[in-house]
């Protein structure tokens, strides 16, 4: 009876199985027009000195409008267009998008933009040349970009990675590795990587509030950081309390909730008005 019961969960849980990977494909086969079809979105979340407490950049996150069922997450896309080619023309998308809305950023007093890149623009060794490409369509400069990569980013093949990122900062891009500490190779290879920021991952910014151990973690990661020379951006500041504690350990930067959520640009320009008043009356971050 029991190799009986298992064998039918086995197949209820394949059914399941094939349903999810059948819907993933359609998604897939929707996304491969959603760049056509004018359904993408550039939202941007501040990132902020956590000592001044003035804006020091944002951070490009795509949205998917989807006309029948609405806004979709990254979290719900991006990872299946990261088996596909695809990825790297979403890439592209919102690489360019942040090229053109820089000039307004930068009159919000918003003098940098992070892009995130998947691994497959990481083992793209024309990606240096395509990003040049769009930068002197807009007349951008490599300088007022940070590209985003993340461990399991680079491990796939750590030395063609370590290639494309040289390439990318002689160009002078800013590199910032991105969820450190999520993987579990990311003291092995952080000092071989060409980078200038690293972005402790989020769950041990959440976990610092109720774990005093998980508190410790960060100020290594701080600490490490700062010997590499690096500057450490906390993701996930969902409150006051870490946000002084992390200024306390000598984070350099913070982004999240408690500044503030990802936004369309518009919105942002709003947001960042009323941060800088309010900013010059003094109030902590
Ligand atoms: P990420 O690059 O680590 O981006 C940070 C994620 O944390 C964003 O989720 C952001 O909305 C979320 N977040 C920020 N502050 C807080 C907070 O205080 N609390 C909580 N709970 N969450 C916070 P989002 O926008 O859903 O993106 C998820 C992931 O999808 C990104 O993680 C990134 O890996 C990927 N992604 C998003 N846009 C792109 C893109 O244009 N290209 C690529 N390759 N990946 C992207
Ligand atoms: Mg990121
Ligand atoms: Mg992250
Ligand atoms: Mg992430």
């Amino acid at each position: 009876y029991a190799a009986k019961d298992r064998r039918e969960s086995f197949i209820v849980y394949d059914a399941a199985f094939d349903r999810e990977s059948e819907a993933n494909l359609a998604l897939l086969s929707e996304l491969r027009h959603a760049r056509d079809n004018g359904e993408l979105r550039l939202h941007l979340q501040p990132k902020v000195d956590l000592k001044s407490g003035r804006i020091a950049g944002a951070e490009a996150l795509l949205r998917w409008v989807h006309p029948q069922r609405g806004l979709i997450p990254p979290g719900r896309f991006i990872p299946y267009a990261e088996d596909t080619p695809i990825i790297k023309d979403l890439t592209l998308w919102v690489f360019e998008a942040a090229v053109r809305e820089q000039p307004s950023l930068r009159a919000h007093g918003i003098g940098r933009v992070s892009i995130n890149l998947s691994a497959r623009d990481l083992m793209d060794l024309d990606l240096p040349a395509k990003l040049d490409a769009l930068l002197s369509k807009h007349g951008a400069e490599a300088s007022g970009l940070c590209l985003e990569t993340t461990e399991s980013a680079v491990m796939g093949d750590i030395a063609r990675a370590q290639q494309t990122l040289t390439r990318l900062r002689e160009r002078g891009y800013k590199l910032s590795i991105d969820d450190f500490g999520e993987g579990q190779t990311s003291m092995r290879y952080l000092k071989d990587l060409p980078v200038h920021e690293l972005k402790v991952d989020m769950v041990f910014i959440k976990g610092m509030q109720t774990d005093p151990r998980t508190e410790y973690i960060v100020k290594a990661l701080i600490e490490v950081g700062h010997q590499y020379g690096l500057s450490v951006v906390a993701e996930g500041v969902e409150n006051a309390a870490v946000a002084l504690r992390l200024a306390e350990l000598g984070c350099n930067e913070g982004q999240g909730w408690h500044f503030g959520k990802p936004m369309p640009a518009d919105e942002l320009y709003r947001w960042a008005r009323a941060w800088t008043a309010r900013e010059e009356q003094g109030q902590p971050a």
